[in-house]
This record gives C-alpha cells, structure tokens and sequence, in this order.
C-alpha cells in the first residue's frame, strides 16, 4: 500500500505552527486538535517540526517558564519527509529505525499531507486483513 492511498482516505490537513509561537500555544494547539505533532511553518517553507515529546522534554528541563518560550527553541529542524509513491512498510522501518512517529509527506518540496505511525499501523492491518481473507477464500474454494 502507498502513502498516497492513505492520504486519499484521511486527507490532505497538515496542523501547523509559525516559529515565534509559544510551546504554551502550541500545547493548547496539539491538544485542541487531538494529534502528536505539528509542522513549523515559516512562511511557506517547513522550518521545523514539533511533537508533544518536545514539549514534554522543555517544561521536564525548564519547568512552565518554558511555555513561554518560542516553538523555534525545541522543534526538531532536520525534518524527515516521505513521498507519496512511498510504501507503509519502507516508511514504518524509517520510523522504527529513526524513533519518531510523525512523517511530513511532501511532493515536488510542497508539504501535501502528513502521516502518523497510528495511520501507518492502521492502513497495514488492513492489508494483512485483506491477504487473509483472499487467501481464506481461496483455500475454501480449492
Ligand atoms: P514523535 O515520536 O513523532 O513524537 O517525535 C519524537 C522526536 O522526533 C521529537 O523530537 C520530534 O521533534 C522528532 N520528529 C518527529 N517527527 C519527525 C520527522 N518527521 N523528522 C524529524 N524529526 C521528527
């Protein structure tokens, strides 16, 4: 299954954050919108990307004092993307071997989607699922 089969089903909405937003707004944001990660954008180039884990590691180390500080102090900016044409089995072995769970997919450097490793694990119980049955019904009918 490709990524981009994915993206037909949840859509395209990325939630997004501009750098100079605080980690307090960008908690309230992350909560609100009921997902782990938001892309940092600066204009319309992706400037980073951050994940509740940051947030936890700066109010663990700084104490809520931190939630005032911008999003740009604990984003990660070496941002792994994926492609659309990319299969669920090539990107979850890029997200087990990197230890994120958050996957920006980008076509032609222009951000079109993103995918959690939740949509990931999902999008590949179906396609087992799927296998079984065929190969259930195939042994049924011989
Ligand atoms: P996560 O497991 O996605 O909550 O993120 C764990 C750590 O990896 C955090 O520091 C994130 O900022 C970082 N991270 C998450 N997704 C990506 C990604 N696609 N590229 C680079 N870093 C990421």
């Amino acid at each position: 299954m490709l990524v981009s089969q994915i993206l037909r089903t949840k859509g395209d909405l990325v939630f997004t954050a501009k750098p100079d937003e605080t980690v307090g707004e960008v908690a309230r944001l992350l909560n609100s919108r009921k997902v782990g990660a938001l892309v940092v954008l600066e204009g319309d180039r992706v400037a980073g990307i951050v994940s509740e884990r940051d947030v936890v590691r700066v109010v663990a180390e700084g104490g809520v004092a931190a939630l005032d500080q911008p999003v740009s102090t604990c984003m990660t900016r070496d941002v792994v993307y994926a492609e659309p044409g990319e299969t669920v089995d090539h990107l979850l072995t890029r997200m087990t071997d990197r230890r994120f769970r958050h996957l920006p997919v980008c076509r032609d450097e222009r951000l079109v989607g993103i995918v959690s490793i939740g949509d990931l694990v999902k999008a590949k119980i179906s396609e087992v699922e799927a296998e079984a049955d065929g190969l259930k019904a195939y042994i049924a009918a011989s």
